[in-house]
């Protein structure tokens, strides 16, 4: 059968986990999956209704951002250099109790969406109010995404009544699950200390009731440590476990202060952690030891946090800050190898995020999430290993993007979102907002 979309003559990079090139490649797309991916002497002469010249490109899976709040692009650089719950209560809280609604949410997400494709990721986990909005211009963008309504026991963006929290994310369940093979409906529930027991375990019970993914922000700070400890006498994720909550569909981001005791429940229960170490880095939280993670038989993925606390949604930024900040974590310049944290932005992210059959890899039967980057270019040259794309490359080379076997952007174009009235958009928002 004709291919809808044929790549021709390209490095390729199957497997970014594995680290292995094959030169003069090609990848045939039909109907959203891959059907060839491999040497192009091989494939044979059959033509394509569309054929991307992929030469002087190196093509690869998609990256995966496992953790961000769309929304937050509104207040990129609005209150960066403060500590985290002056940042958090006297900044972040209140823009959002001022700014944030529905079309808000949908042109800032739109944005971000924008933001995600041009930088090579192709699947994305949000948590955020309002998510609807985020769904929706996540689908209009044609990103593959689990999307979580947000569950904080304060008032929040629609949700001014924090005792109907989880009746509102049953409510998004119900309209997204099933909806749209791109999106993917989740729970997102702050943290251990902005939600109450009662609060944590309904979430998980409505999570499991649906068969969605919870996702929740855990053991980031030093503060959240002592504060669980004071009142509880257990660690938060020691907490987490006590309640019943974790098991391989809770994702627990950051775990910045996770200990060897935490590692062992969170491998025992096969819940995977999201490292947002830029987010970490500007706020100060710490740095999550991702080495004793890995040895404890953890799934870890990557994530860029919110726009707020980054302030990039650029991938190849997060994975070159996460191999360097981890040696230098560890002093040791061989404690995580770059083909490591390509896995997580890739293989490994694919399969924590759960869409069914994906396993971030370009692979016959496979969906056709690919990315194809632009290798001639003196910051790219000379290219011996795949680690370059983690040490030395950045979003702005990314050229095209496919996701389901869609064209999102191609030679540096988006094809599915109007980015001069998206900025236009949230440009006006950002005046009310200074
Ligand atoms: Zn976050």
């Amino acid at each position: 059968m004709e291919p809808d979309i044929l790549i021709t003559d390209t490095l390729l990079l199957p497997d970014p986990g594995r680290n292995t090139l094959l030169p003069t490649g090609c990848v045939a797309i039909r109907k959203g999956t891959i059907t060839y991916a491999g040497p192009m002497n091989n494939y044979g002469s059959q033509r394509a209704k569309h054929t991307i010249n992929g030469r002087g490109m190196l093509t690869m899976p998609g990256l995966v951002n496992l953790h961000g709040h769309a929304p937050m692009t509104l207040f990129r650089g609005l209150a960066d250099d403060l500590e985290l719950t002056d940042w958090l209560g006297n900044h972040i809280f209140p823009a959002e109790a001022n700014h944030v609604n529905p079309e808000m949410v949908y042109w800032c997400s739109t944005l971000a969406a924008a933001e995600m494709i041009l930088s090579g990721t192709t699947t994305t986990a949000d948590g955020y109010f309002f998510e609807t909005e985020v769904a929706r211009a996540f689908a209009d963008a044609g990103l593959r995404a689990v999307a979580a309504q947000g569950i904080i026991d304060f008032p929040a963006p629609g949700v001014p009544d924090p005792k109907n929290n989880i009746e509102a994310a049953a409510s998004f369940i119900n309209e997204w699950q099933g909806k749209n093979p791109l999106i993917k409906p989740a729970l997102f529930a702050h943290s251990p200390y902005t939600c109450s027991n009662a609060t944590l375990q309904k979430a998980k019970q409505l999570a499991r009731e649906y068969n969605v993914q919870l996702y929740i922000h855990v053991a980031e700070t030093e503060h959240e440590i002592s504060i669980i400890q004071e009142s509880l006498g257990r660690t938060p994720i020691q907490h987490l476990h006590a309640l019943g909550i974790l098991d391989t569909e809770t994702i627990c981001v950051h775990c910045v202060w996770a200990d060897h005791d935490d590692m062992d429940i969170l491998a025992g229960q096969g819940s995977p952690v999201i490292l947002c170490p830029q987010s970490n880095l500007k706020l100060a939280s710490g740095m999550a030891d991702l080495p004793a993670m890995l040895a404890h038989e953890v799934s870890a993925g990557l994530g860029t946090d919110g726009c707020a606390s980054n302030n990039s949604l650029d991938m190849f930024r997060e994975m070159d800050v996460c191999a360097k900040v981890q040696k230098l974590h560890k002093l040791d310049p061989v404690a995580i190898p770059a083909k490591t944290i390509l896995a997580m932005a890739t293989t490994d992210g694919a399969s924590i995020s759960g869409f069914p059959g994906h396993a971030g890899v370009l692979l016959p039967g496979q969906p056709a999430d690919i990315i194809l980057i632009d290798l001639q270019q003196s910051h790219l040259t000379p290219l011996y290993t795949p680690d370059l794309l983690v040490y030395a490359a950045s979003g702005a080379d990314v050229r095209t993007v496919i996701i389901d076997g869609r064209l999102v952007l191609e030679q540096g174009g988006l094809l599915t979102i109007n980015i001069n009235k998206t900025l236009d958009r949230v440009r006006t928002m950002a005046l009310a907002v200074q």
